[in-house]
């Protein structure tokens, strides 16, 4: 008898189990999670639902139903301690289970503060979760006074939620620039001036040194030497893949648990997808933290694990929503060297990411045609002429043909 066991209930575990389903694998599933809910979107923590405009339900992929009635075995609130791939089992909930095939679909960790600098005071929060967002969410009342640590993305669209609903908000980001990790200098400046237009006070090359505070956070001493006063705390400050199980497991782990370019881990009939894994892409090995590729990646692990014998080749792309504004991502801007600027009406504007001469990202606010046109020319391998692009008056839609 076939049983596939997953690892983690989120996106990349509930894509996987409806493709095996939907493929006609006709063995066991079952797909254990240690949240208390069904597998949900987490993008709208951080902009929709932070901001009171989305009920829980719809963060769901699927109803709660789905599994039942396709004949899953969901467990919640399950997590899972140890596995012995020697016998192929998993234990859980006190009983052990046999598996034929192992997913380990166990996402991502936020980055805590330590606790030397006050990470530990009560309202000081980390955005994963459904439950950091229920317990931070009544925070976000306006007049209160609110720290926000890291000008990544998840840090950018907490600060704008906050001032839309009317914080006093200020963001500290260590680095010379918000977004220095993802984007180009053009990106960083679009959106700091976006939040200065709604009041969010950024301030850069500035740290954190000191969270203050009996028992809650009552302020912070940032790097240059300032005091402010804080209601509450939102760390943004990055993600590590969730790899101690597969460690403990005896997975090789490579910046994300390795897999090979069909989801295959180190061990045999176990695979990985999603946040917690690291695959080859273009002569390199990268792990993205996105929800196209915890998808795309979980459903080719299902196909290989029904015998497929298929690649998975990576075609990234990312959004981002803060206030009026929607960014769309297309492409990895690794190794980038030039930058174009192709200017848009009102808000919008596109920049285009260049490497050697080959046309390698799109950055597209308000652009949804910038941005469709670019992922087809990536995805195409075709680079448009940058004189072409920075032109407004050009018609980019005849590039996809020529
Ligand atoms: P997850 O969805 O994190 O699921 C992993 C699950 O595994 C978790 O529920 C975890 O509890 C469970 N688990 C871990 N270990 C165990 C264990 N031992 N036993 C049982 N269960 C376990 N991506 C975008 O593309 N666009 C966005 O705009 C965007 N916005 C985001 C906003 C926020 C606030 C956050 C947090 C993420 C955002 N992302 C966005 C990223 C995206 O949500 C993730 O890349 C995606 O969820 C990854 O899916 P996953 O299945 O790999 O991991």
């Amino acid at each position: 008898m076939q049983h596939v066991i997953v690892i983690g209930a989120g996106q990349a575990g509930a894509s996987c189990v409806a493709k095996l389903r939907n493929g006609g694998f006709a063995g066991q599933i079952t797909l254990i999670g240690a949240e208390p809910v069904p597998p949900y979107q987490r993008p709208p923590l951080s902009k929709a639902y932070l901001l009171g405009e989305m009920e829980v339900e719809r963060l769901y992929l699927r109803p709660e139903s789905f599994y039942a009635e396709n004949d899953i075995a969901l467990r919640l609130g399950q997590q899972v301690h140890s596995i012995d791939t020697a016998s192929r089992t998993v234990s859980v909930g006190g009983e052990t289970l046999e598996y034929s095939d192992l997913v380990f679909a166990t996402g991502s960790e936020p980055r805590r503060l330590p606790a030397a600098i006050g990470g530990d005071l009560a309202g000081v929060f980390t955005v994963r979760d459904l439950s950091d967002v229920d317990r931070m969410a009544p925070r976000f009342e306006a007049g209160a006074k609110v720290l926000i640590v890291g000008g990544g993305y998840i840090g950018l669209e907490a600060a704008a939620v906050a001032a839309m609903r009317g914080l006093e908000v200020t963001l500290v980001e260590m680095a010379d620039r918000i977004l220095q990790r993802v984007a180009a200098p053009e990106t960083s400046d679009y959106f700091r001036k976006l939040h200065g237009d709604h009041g969010v006070r950024i301030l850069e090359g500035v740290g954190l040194d000191q969270l203050i505070g009996e028992g809650a956070v009552s302020g912070a001493v940032l790097s240059d030497g300032t005091e402010v006063a804080v209601d509450f705390v939102v760390v943004g400050v990055g993600i590590a893949p969730a790899t101690s199980l597969a460690e403990a497991a005896g997975l090789e782990i490579d910046n994300g648990i390795r897999v090979d370019a069909q989801g295959r881990t180190s061990v045999p009939n176990v695979w990985a997808a999603g946040d917690c894994s690291s695959f080859p892409f273009r002569g390199a090995r990268i792990r993205l933290e996105s929800v196209p590729n915890a998808i795309d990646q979980a459903e080719v692990v299902a196909e290989n694990i029904m015998g497929a014998e298929k690649d998975y080749v990576a075609a990234p792309w990312f959004w981002s929503d803060q206030y009026d504004v929607k960014l769309q991502i297309a492409g990895l801007n690794t190794g980038y060297d030039r930058v174009v600027t192709r200017p848009g009406e009102g808000r919008a504007v596109s920049f285009w990411y260049y490497s050697d001469g080959a046309l390698v990202a799109v950055d597209a606010m308000n652009d949804a045609r910038g941005y469709m046109i670019g992922k087809r020319l990536i995805e195409m391998g075709k680079t448009p002429d940058p004189d072409v692009v920075a032109d407004p008056e050009a018609n980019l839609k005849p590039l996809l043909k020529a």
